[in-house]
C-alpha cells in the first residue's frame, strides 16, 4: 500500500540527506485503520496486548506495558521505586534529560557519574566510590544500544541492594553476552521516538523484570486505579488504589508499533549493513589517528542505533559539520552534559566529569535511516574523508 502521507526529513528544504528520516514499513496506515473499524481507540486494545507480546516472548521480559513514552516509562520507574526526598539516584550525565527528570520529580538528588574512555557509556569502575547510604538506584543508558558491562552492574547493584534501571532507549534488539539489553534491571524502558529504529511518533514502554513490581506498575499507568484488574474481571469495580497517571497510549499508535515490530529484521538487517559500510569507508582515518570510531564494550552486540565518530577535538568536529552543511548533509552532535547544564549545575557536587565533557565537544552523528542508500553512505563517507584531510593540511595557520 502507498501512503497518502510521507514523512518530511527534517530540514528537507535545505538538506540533500538528513540526519534521521522516519522509515515507514507499508502496514502501518492498515492496522491503524483495522484498530479504527474495530471501535476500540483508547489504551489497552488488541494492538496494545500483541506489542507487549512481542516483547514478553522475544526477549524474555516478566511484563511489558507500553507507555505513551520512554519518559514515562521512566517516571513510572521512578514511582516504583518509592524514592523519599533525599534519596539518590546515580546516573550518567551524558544522557538525554527525561533519564535525569523522572527521577527528580519524585525528590531524589541526582549524582551525575563520568562515562567510560572508550564508549559515552557510565564508567563501572567509578561508581563504587558515589554509593552512600541515600543511595537508592543505578540508572544506566546502553549508549547507541552498545550494553554497559552488566556483570560488573548486577554484582554492584546486588551487593550494595540497589535498583538497577536501564535506559534502554537506544537499545531494542541489543545483547550483553547473548542476553536481550532490557532484562537486567529490575526495570527497564524503551523508546519509540521517531529518531529510534523501532518507531511509532512517540511511544515507549516499560519491562518489568521484577515480578513483585508489576501489579503496582500497572495500576500506576491506569491514572493509580486497578482498571486493568476490573477489565480482567479480577474485581466488580475499579477504584483509586495509589498515586498514578495517564501513561497509556492509544491503541492505534500501537497498531502502527506493530507494523514497525513485524518487520524488526528487515529494519535491523539494513541498519546494520549501513552501520558497516560507514565502518569499512572510514576505518583509514582511524588508522592514520584523525578520529575515533565506535568499539563495541566486550560482550555487547550492535543493533546499529547509532553510527558515531569521536573527532579530536571541538573544532575539527565544527570543521566536519561544517564541510558536510555545504555539501548539504546533516551530521549532527549529542547530548550537552546535565551536570554542566543550566538547570543543574548549581546542584552539582563539582566532580570534574573529564570524559563526559570530551563526548560532549567531540563526538559526532551521521546519518543513518532505513531508507538512506549505498550511494549516500558513500558520499558522506568521502564527504568526512575529504573534512579530515583538509582539517590536518590547514594545521599551522589553525
Ligand atoms: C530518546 C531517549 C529518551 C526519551 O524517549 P522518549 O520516548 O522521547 O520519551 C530517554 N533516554 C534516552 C537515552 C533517549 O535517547
Amino acid at each position: 500500500m502507498n501512503y497518502p502521507l510521507k514523512p518530511a526529513p527534517t530540514g528537507a528544504t535545505t538538506t540533500d540527506i538528513p540526519f534521521n528520516k522516519a522509515c515507514l514499513l507499508g502496514n502501518e496506515m492498515v492496522y491503524i485503520m483495522e484498530c479504527l473499524d474495530q471501535g476500540h481507540l483508547a489504551g489497552n486494545g488488541a494492538f496494545t496486548k500483541k506489542c507487549e507480546q512481542y516483547f514478553e516472548q522475544r526477549f524474555g521480559i516478566a511484563k511489558a506495558l507500553m507507555t505513551t513514552s520512554c519518559t514515562d516509562a521512566l517516571e513510572m520507574s521512578a514511582i516504583l521505586m518509592d524514592l523519599q526526598p533525599g534519596d539518590e539516584v546515580i546516573m550518567p550525565s551524558y544522557t538525554f534529560v527525561s533519564t535525569a527528570n523522572a527521577f527528580l520529580l519524585r525528590g531524589a538528588n541526582i549524582v551525575f557519574a563520568d562515562s567510560e574512555a572508550d564508549t559515552p557509556n557510565i564508567d563501572v569502575h567509578k561508581l563504587e566510590a558515589l554509593i552512600t547510604d541515600k543511595t537508592k538506584a543505578i540508572v544506566i543508558v546502553h549508549y547507541a544500544g552498545m550494553a554497559c558491562h552488566m556483570d560488573a552492574l548486577l554484582e554492584l547493584t546486588r551487593r550494595h541492594n540497589l535498583f538497577l534501571v536501564e535506559d534502554a532507549a537506544h537499545a531494542i534488539d541489543a545483547y550483553y553476552k547473548g542476553k536481550p539489553l532490557g532484562t537486567f534491571g529490575h526495570l527497564a524502558t524503551f523508546s519509540f521516538h521517531e529518531t529510534k529504529n523501532i518507531i511509532c511518533g512517540e511511544g515507549g514502554l516499560l519491562a518489568i523484570n521484577d515480578p513483585a513490581l508489576i501489579e503496582r506498575a500497572e495500576i500506576i499507568r491506569e491514572k493509580g486505579t486497578n482498571r486493568l484488574a476490573f477489565f480482567r474481571g479480577q474485581v466488580d469495580k475499579y477504584t483509586w488504589q495509589d498515586i498514578g497517571s495517564s501513561f497509556l497510549p492509544a491503541d492505534y499508535v500501537a497498531a502502527f508499533l506493530w507494523a514497525q515490530l513485524e518487520n524488526m529484521e528487515k529494519i535491523q538487517a539494513r541498519r546494520l549493513e549501513i552501520w558497516q559500510q560507514y565502518y569499512e569507508l572510514l576505518k583509514p582515518l582511524e588508522e592514520k589517528g584523525l578520529l575515533q570510531l565506535p568499539h563495541l564494550p566486550q560482550g555487547a552486540s550492535n543493533n546499529a542505533h547509532m553510527f558515531y565518530l569521536v573527532c579530536q577535538s571541538l573544532e575539527q568536529r565544527s570543521h566536519i559539520i561544517d564541510t558536510l552543511k555545504k555539501d548539504k548533509v546533516q551530521a549532527v552532535f549529542h547530548y550537552l552534559p546535565l551536570h554542566d547544564s543550566p538547570y543543574y549545575q548549581p546542584r552539582h557536587d563539582g566532580r570534574a566529569l573529564p570524559n563526559v565533557m570530551r563526548y560532549a565537544d567531540c563526538l559526532l552523528r551521521l546519518p543513518l535511516f532505513f531508507e538512506l542508500s549505498a550511494e549516500q553512505v558513500s558520499r558522506v563517507a568521502k564527504l568526512v574523508i575529504a573534512a579530515c584531510v583538509s582539517y590536518e593540511m590547514s594545521g599551522p595557520e589553525r
